[in-house]
C-alpha cells in the first residue's frame, strides 16, 4: 500500500449509512491519523437516508450534505457495490485493517409469527419502503394497489410513513425523489382506507408527534379514531406524566376523534385502531382478503412495561393488502458474532463481543447504529451512539488493550481487483449523483433515482474500478 495510509491507523467501516458516517466523523474529528475505507453493499451511499426516509420528507435528507463532506475527505475511500461475506470475507478485512466498525443497520424485518403471514398480498413494511424508495433489491416487488382497504400492523413511524405514502394524492409525490415505478403504481392506486393496528393502547404508541399530526394536513385525507379507544386505564394515564411525546399524541388523537365525529367528507381515510393484535391472515385461497384480530387488554409488568394480552374476542378487518410494520431486524454476516434473539451484533457499549452471553471482546472490532442497539431512534440518534463507540475505539488504541497485533497489510483495492469485483468509488458515486439530480432538474424533482445496480454501474462508467 503506497499511500500515506501506511502510517495511518486503518479503519474499515462496513455500511455507508448514517451510523457509519457519524463513526467516520468522530474518527476524523479527533487527534488520531486515520485512513477510513467504507465498504458498502449497494453502489450508492447514505443507507436509510436514501432507501428509508419517506420521499415526502425531503428536508430530512439534507443531512446527506454532511455525509458528502465526510466522503470528500482525502482520508476516506468508498468501495460501493461490495458485499462483505460475498466479495470478501471478514478475515480479508481483518488482515488489512487495524479496526473494523460494523455499521450495517437492520436489513430485514421482524415477523408476526401468525398463520397466513406469507400469503400473497402480505408484505413487510421493509419491502414496501425499499420499493418506493428505489432500493435495487426491491425494484421487482409488486403490491396490489387495486384494492380499497389496506391494513398496516404496527404503531411506529414506519407504519405512519407507509400509510401516508399510500394515501397521498399522486401529485404530492410527483415532485419528490420517489422511485418512478412506485409513482406510476401509486398513480393508479384505488386505496381509499388505511387502518393502522396498535397491539397496545394510544398511550403506548411509538409514533413521534409531528409525524402523527401530519395526517391533519394531507389533502383529501381524514383521520378516524374511535373516541372509546382513547379511554385509557389508570396505569397508562400515569405513564403519560413522564412522556411529553405521548401526551401530545393523545391530544392529537383526541382531536382526530372529535373532528371525525363532527363529520365531513373525505376521499381517503386513515383509521387508528388500538388494543388489537392480528392473529391470522385470511385469504380467498390465493390472496389476502382480511386479517383476523383479537382484542387486547393491558397488563402492567413489574418493571412498569404495559404488555398486551389477548381477551379472546375477535373480528375480521377486510383488506386486499397487509403491510407488517413491526420493526426491522439485523442480518448476520458470516464470521461475525451475531445475536439471533435480538437481531443485532452482540456488543459491550459498541465493542463487539464473542456472543450475546460471552462478554469477551473481539479485538479491534466495533458496532454502531441499529446493528449495535437494534432498530430504534431517529437519524440523529446515531450521532451520539457512534461517538460513544468511537470513544471506546480511541481508548483501546491509546491503551493497546483490545487491539489486534499491529500487522495489518495489503490494500483492499488490490484484493478486489484481483478478484474481478466491480466496485464503485467516490467518483463513480459522483457520476450517479450528478446523473440523478440532472434528470430531476427539468421535472422540478430533487433527483430521479436509478433503481438497478446495473444502471448505476453503467452510469458510474469508467469510475467503476475493476483493476
Ligand atoms: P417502532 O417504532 O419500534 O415500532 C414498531 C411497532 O410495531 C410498535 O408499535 C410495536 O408495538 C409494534 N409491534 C411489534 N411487534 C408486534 C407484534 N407482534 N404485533 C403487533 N405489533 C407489534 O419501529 P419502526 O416504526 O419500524 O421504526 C424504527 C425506528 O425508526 C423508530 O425509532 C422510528 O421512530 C424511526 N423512524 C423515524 C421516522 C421519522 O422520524 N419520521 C420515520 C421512520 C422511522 P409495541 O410498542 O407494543 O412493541
Amino acid at each position: 500500500m503506497d499511500r500515506a495510509a501506511k502510517r495511518r491507523t486503518r479503519v474499515a467501516i462496513v455500511g455507508a449509512g448514517p451510523a457509519g458516517f457519524y463513526a467516520a466523523e468522530s474518527l476524523l474529528r479527533g487527534e488520531g491519523d486515520f485512513a477510513i475505507d467504507f465498504v458498502n453493499r449497494l453502489p450508492t451511499p447514505f443507507g436509510l437516508v436514501r432507501d428509508g426516509v419517506a420521499p415526502d420528507h425531503q428536508a430530512i435528507k439534507s443531512v446527506t450534505r454532511v455525509y458528502a463532506r465526510i466522503l470528500a475527505r482525502e482520508e476516506v475511500r468508498y468501495f460501493g457495490n461490495v458485499t462483505l461475506g460475498r466479495d470478501l470475507s471478514v478475515d480479508d478485512l481483518r488482515q488489512r485493517y487495524d479496526h473494523i466498525v460494523y455499521a450495517v443497520g437492520a436489513q430485514s424485518d421482524r415477523r408476526l409469527g401468525i398463520p397466513g403471514e406469507e400469503i400473497e398480498g402480505s408484505h413487510a413494511a421493509f419491502e414496501f419502503v425499499a420499493w418506493y424508495n428505489g432500493h435495487p433489491d426491491y425494484r421487482g416487488s409488486r403490491f396490489d394497489l387495486s384494492c380499497e382497504e389496506v391494513v398496516v400492523v404496527g404503531n411506529g413511524n414506519v407504519a405512519i410513513d407507509v400509510a401516508r405514502i399510500l394515501l397521498h394524492a399522486p401529485a404530492t409525490l410527483a415532485g419528490t425523489d420517489i422511485a418512478d415505478h412506485a409513482l406510476e403504481a401509486l398513480g393508479a392506486s384505488r386505496v381509499r382506507r388505511v387502518t393502522l393496528l396498535g397491539r397496545r393502547g394510544p398511550a403506548q404508541a411509538s409514533f413521534t408527534n409531528p409525524e402523527l399530526r401530519e395526517f391533519g394536513r394531507i389533502d383529501g385525507v381524514r383521520a378516524q379514531v374511535d373516541a372509546a379507544e382513547l379511554e385509557i386505564d389508570a396505569a397508562s394515564e400515569a405513564s403519560l406524566a413522564e412522556n411529553v411525546v405521548r401526551q401530545r399524541n393523545m391530544k392529537t388523537l383526541a382531536g382526530y376523534a372529535a373532528a371525525w365525529e363532527s363529520g365531513g367528507d373525505s376521499e381517503r381515510t386513515v383509521r387508528f385502531r388500538f388494543l388489537v393484535s392480528p392473529i391470522e391472515v385470511i385469504s380467498d385461497g390465493g390472496r389476502v382478503t382480511g386479517v383476523r384480530i383479537e382484542r387486547n387488554r393491558l397488563v402492567a409488568l413489574e418493571d412498569g412495561y404495559m404488555r398486551a394480552e389477548g381477551t379472546g374476542e375477535t373480528e375480521v378487518v377486510p383488506c386486499g393488502l397487509l403491510i407488517r410494520s413491526v420493526g426491522y431486524r439485523g442480518v448476520p454476516i458470516p464470521g461475525v458474532p451475531y445475536c439471533e434473539r435480538r437481531g443485532i451484533f452482540p456488543n459491550a457499549g459498541g465493542r463487539l463481543t464473542a456472543s450475546a452471553t460471552d462478554d469477551a471482546t473481539v479485538p479491534g472490532e466495533y458496532v454502531v447504529g441499529w446493528a449495535k442497539r437494534g432498530p430504534s431512534g431517529v437519524i440523529g440518534t446515531n450521532k451520539a451512539d457512534a461517538a460513544a463507540t468511537v470513544r471506546l475505539l480511541l481508548e483501546d488504541l491509546a491503551t493497546g488493550v483490545n487491539c489486534r497485533r499491529d500487522d495489518a497489510e495489503g490494500d483492499l483495492a488490490d484484493l478486489l481487483g484481483s478478484r474481478g469485483v466491480r466496485w464503485i468509488d467516490k467518483n463513480g458515486w459522483g457520476r450517479i449523483d450528478a446523473h440523478e439530480t440532472g434528470r430531476g432538474k427539468p421535472e422540478g424533482r430533487p433527483r430521479v433515482k436509478l433503481c438497478t445496480a446495473g444502471e448505476m454501474v453503467a452510469i458510474a462508467g469508467e469510475a467503476v474500478r475493476t483493476r
